[in-house]
C-alpha cells in the first residue's frame, strides 16, 4: 500500500498537469456525484493537496473533491483522446487542455464544499499532513507527548494517522531505525534527547522518502548494500525489507517481526530495549 510520500508524488503529478487549468470534462462513475459534473466545467484546478493517504483536489470554487485510493485505487495520466488501455473500472476523469487524469478503481471519492471539508469522518481523525503542511519536529514533539500517544507503543503509534498522517509501514521501520528505538518503547519513556531525535526523524525519513522517490537509506549505506548485489528493494531502505542481512550500523543480523500484524524490521543490537 503506498504511504503519505508516494501519494504526494502522485498529487504532484497531478497537479502539473491540470493545475491553473480550466476544466474542459469531467466525468464521474458514482451516481451522487455524477450531477455535479457539469457544473465544474469551467472552473479552475487550484492545487492538489494531500492529507495523509488522502488526496485533495482544489477547485477554484472553493469545492475539493477527496479520493482515498485504499488498496486498489489508482490515478493514471493521459492524453484526452488516449485513455490507457486497463481492464480497471473508471471512477473520476478530469479533463483540461486535451490531457486528463482518471482515477481507477478507488471507491472513496466524494465532492465538499471547503467550508465543510473539516466533519469528513476520515481527515476530521487525522494529525497533520509532513508533506503537504508545514510541521516542525517541536510539534511532532508535542503530539507525541500528548495523553492519548505518550502510553502507547511506538510500532503501534506510528502507524496511528492521528499523531501524524502520512506514516506507514516501511517508514515506521525506518523512523524506529535511525532512531534507534524498539518499537515497544512509549514516547512517555524516553529521554528529551531520543523525543528530540524521534520527532526530528518522522519528519525528515518522510520527506527524504518524498524527494527521492521512496529511498531512506543514507548514500554511503546505499553504496555498500549495491556493491554486495542488494537489490533495489533492499538498498533504498536502511533496514526494511533487509532480514537476515548485516546491519549498516553495527553489523548485527536485521530481523524481521510482527508489530500490530504488520512486518516490522529491526537491527537486535542497535534497537535494543535500553531505557534511557
Ligand atoms: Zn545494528
Amino acid at each position: 500500500m503506498p504511504e503519505g510520500p508516494e501519494i504526494r508524488r502522485a498529487a504532484d503529478r497531478i497537479e502539473k498537469q491540470l493545475a491553473g487549468k480550466t476544466l474542459e470534462d469531467v466525468w464521474f462513475a458514482f451516481p451522487e456525484l455524477a450531477p455535479h459534473a457539469a457544473s465544474l466545467i469551467g472552473v479552475n484546478v487550484q492545487a492538489v493537496d494531500t492529507r495523509g493517504k488522502a488526496m485533495l483536489i482544489r477547485f477554484a470554487d472553493q469545492r475539493v473533491l477527496y479520493s482515498h485510493n485504499q488498496l486498489y485505487g489508482v490515478w493514471k495520466l493521459h492524453a484526452e483522446d488516449r485513455p490507457p488501455s486497463t481492464q480497471r473500472s473508471l471512477r473520476v476523469r478530469l479533463t483540461a487542455e486535451g490531457r486528463s487524469a482518471s482515477l481507477y478503481s478507488a471507491s472513496d471519492v466524494s465532492l465538499w464544499h471547503e467550508e465543510h471539508l473539516h466533519q469528513h469522518p476520515f481527515l476530521s481523525r487525522l494529525g497533520p499532513d509532513l508533506l503537504s503542511e508545514q510541521v516542525t519536529p517541536a510539534q511532532v514533539r508535542q503530539r507525541l507527548l500528548l495523553p492519548a500517544f505518550r502510553r502507547r507503543s511506538l510500532g503501534a503509534l506510528l502507524l496511528d494517522q492521528g499523531l501524524v498522517a502520512g506514516l506507514g509501514n516501511y517508514l515506521r521501520s525506518e523512523i524506529l531505525f535511525f532512531a534507534q528505538l524498539h518499537p515497544r518503547q512509549r514516547p512517555a519513556e524516553l529521554s528529551d534527547t531520543q523525543l528530540a531525535l524521534l520527532a526530528e526523524l518522522i519528519i525528515e525519513v518522510t520527506r527524504q522518502a518524498y524527494l527521492q522517490a521512496g529511498v531512506t537509506n543514507l548514500p554511503e549505506w546505499i553504496s555498500q548494500a549495491v556493491a554486495s548485489g542488494e537489490p533495489r528493494r533492499q538498498w533504498r531502505f536502511a533496514v526494511f525489507e533487509r532480514a537476515g542481512l548485516s546491519c549498516h550500523r553495527c553489523g548485527d543480523v536485521i530481523e524481521r517481526t510482527m508489530v500490530g500484524s504488520r512486518r516490522l524490521y529491526r537491527c537486535p543490537n542497535c534497537q535494543g530495549v535500553s531505557l534511557s
